[in-house]
């Protein structure tokens, strides 16, 4: 392994004095309380400067009907430190519970997740001993706004919004994380070829905002040959940037590939708030037996002390755990006979990271903190994208309709048209069905009708109200309407 800058904040914070940061700290569930106490132990015998405010949050919440997880005073708390530790959570399952994590990162604005996911040959058997790679992964919005629906009785619908301004802050955080930490290459994934509109943005504003950074290399890659590649060459990649759920996917892929999901931390960054946690869950058939690897909440920790700008005590803990590693001191997920030496349970690593803090690793390359804090913080910019003039051109009138064949309501809904809005295609899935369509074509009761003149012509509400008014005659259950609309003349709906 060849690091020597690792994982990512951008160092906020008061400047390393004495003085104490508050830090919100939640045990959580499962092996959480034993993690965080190894976790705290270890920071506290590396002398963090930090002032812990610990609040409750996770299962025993959620059974206390509160579906957030976490009680309306906690996030003063949050709100108060802009710190948070937090260690895993179990989200009970069925019920109303909503996640804790999504709901946090959402409402504190913490639009990047940061995950360092590193091999550590020959101490943790991995099949990839050059992996060093960072994702930086956009945490707010894709399909993880959390907007979904059951239209009809057989589809349901979830909204993927891409935001421009959503894509150029984690765009822009991707290139300055390189710069600070003096990475080489950022990668962007996606699936344009798919999703033009939405994929496309993304890789537009990847395509963008990287002519600012002429010292990094940049690349782009449709996210399943991208991901197939990382799984086979992870070695070929440094920063990654993409959208939420490729970047939730492919960051848990890296970690399990560079060792073990136990030994991956994360941060959650945003303007205002910070998030650093594991990026592994609570592990509840570990719990309370002293078993569980407290190493990713500790490198979790360890981006916190950068963040808050104590890159000293970051370095000491961080040498000192790759030290413990190098040591072969190992709890049991990755202990290997004949590589490591002892085996021991989470109290005892904590102990031996403890004991090695001022020690630096000598096989692995030591990290060093202090440079990348020197740099300017990483702050988002205002997106200074002028608004486009926007047309109202057409509608898309999706129907729930189960009473025969693609012709038969085809007929029907083609005689709805009128003289601004005529009637252009009925699609099922997508696959247009009428006119013209094939009859091998399998069609669900959900259909979508679209009104649109060969010339886009601009249309108002009213006219969209007469349209839909001929529906309610018709008799046709419509469950939802999308406007088509140019923005600049530019047509921006798919076929
Ligand atoms: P998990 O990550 O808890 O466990 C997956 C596997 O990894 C298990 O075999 C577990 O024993 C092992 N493992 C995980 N962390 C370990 C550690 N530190 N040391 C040693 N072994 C470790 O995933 P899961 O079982 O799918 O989820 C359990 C609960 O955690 C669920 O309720 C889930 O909702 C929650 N969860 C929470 C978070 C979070 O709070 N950030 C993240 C993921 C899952």
């Amino acid at each position: 392994m060849s690091s020597t800058t690792q994982p990512g904040t951008e160092g906020k914070g008061s400047t390393a004095t004495q003085t104490k940061i508050p830090v919100t700290v939640a045990k959580g569930d499962g092996i959480g309380p034993e993690i965080m106490d190894a976790t705290l132990h270890i920071l506290k015998e590396a002398g963090a400067r930090i002032e812990i405010e610990e609040i409750e949050i996770g299962e025993k919440v959620y059974l206390r009907g509160i579906t957030t997880g976490i009680e309306p005073s906690s996030w003063d708390s949050l709100r108060r430190t802009k710190v948070f530790l937090k260690a895993p959570i179990t989200t009970p399952q069925g019920g109303g519970y909503q996640s804790l994590n999504v709901a946090t990162r959402k409402t504190l604005g913490l639009y990047a997740n940061v995950r360092p996911c590193v091999s550590y040959h020959p101490f943790v058997d991995t099949k990839y001993p050059k992996q060093n790679l960072v994702i930086v992964r956009e945490n707010e919005e894709d399909l993880y706004a959390g907007i979904e629906y059951r239209q009809t009785d057989e589809v349901y619908q979830c909204l993927k919004l891409i935001s421009r301004p959503g894509s150029e802050k984690i765009v822009r955080y991707a290139f300055e994380y390189a710069r600070r930490y003096n990475r080489k290459k950022v990668t962007c994934f996606m699936k344009d070829n798919i999703m033009k509109l939405t994929d496309g943005l993304f890789h537009k504003v990847f395509d963008e905002i990287g002519t600012e950074y002429p010292d990094i290399e940049k690349e782009a890659w449709i996210v399943d040959i991208g991901a197939a590649k990382m799984a086979d060459t992870p070695e070929a990649f440094d920063v990654l940037v993409m959208p939420n759920l490729y970047g939730d996917i492919l960051s848990d892929i890296a970690a399990q590939i560079a060792g073990s999901v136990g030994l991956a931390g994360s941060a959650n960054i945003g303007d205002h708030c910070a998030m650093f946690e594991a990026i592994h869950g609570s592990a509840p058939r570990r719990a309370g037996q002293n078993l569980a690897n407290p190493s990713g909440l500790l490198l979790a920790g360890v981006q916190m002390m950068v963040h808050i700008n104590q890159p000293d005590i970051a370095e000491s803990v961080h040498n000192a755990w790759l030290k413990t590693l190098e040591d072969g001191i190992h709890t049991y997920d990755i202990y290997e006979e004949g590589v490591s030496k002892q085996k021991v349970g989470t109290k005892e690593f904590a102990q031996a990271v403890a004991d090695r803090l001022g020690k630096k690793p000598e096989k692995l390359a030591p990290v060093s903190y202090n440079q990348a804090t020197k740099k300017a913080d990483i702050v988002s910019v205002q997106s200074t994208h002028a608004r486009s003039a926007k047309e109202t051109v057409g509608i898309d009138v999706y129907v729930d309709w189960k009473s025969g064949t693609a012709e038969d309501i085809g007929k029907l809904i083609e005689k709805l048209g009128t003289d601004k809005l005529p009637f252009k295609m009925l699609t099922n899935r997508g696959v247009r069905v009428y006119p013209g369509g094939l009859p091998e074509t399998f069609c669900t009761d959900h259909w979508r009708a679209r009104f649109l003149h060969d010339e886009m012509k601009a249309v108002t509400h009213t006219d969209i109200i007469e349209l839909l008014n001929k529906f309610i005659e018709a008799k046709l259950d419509f469950i939802k309407t999308e406007h088509l609309c140019t923005f600049n003349g530019e047509k921006s709906f798919s076929n």
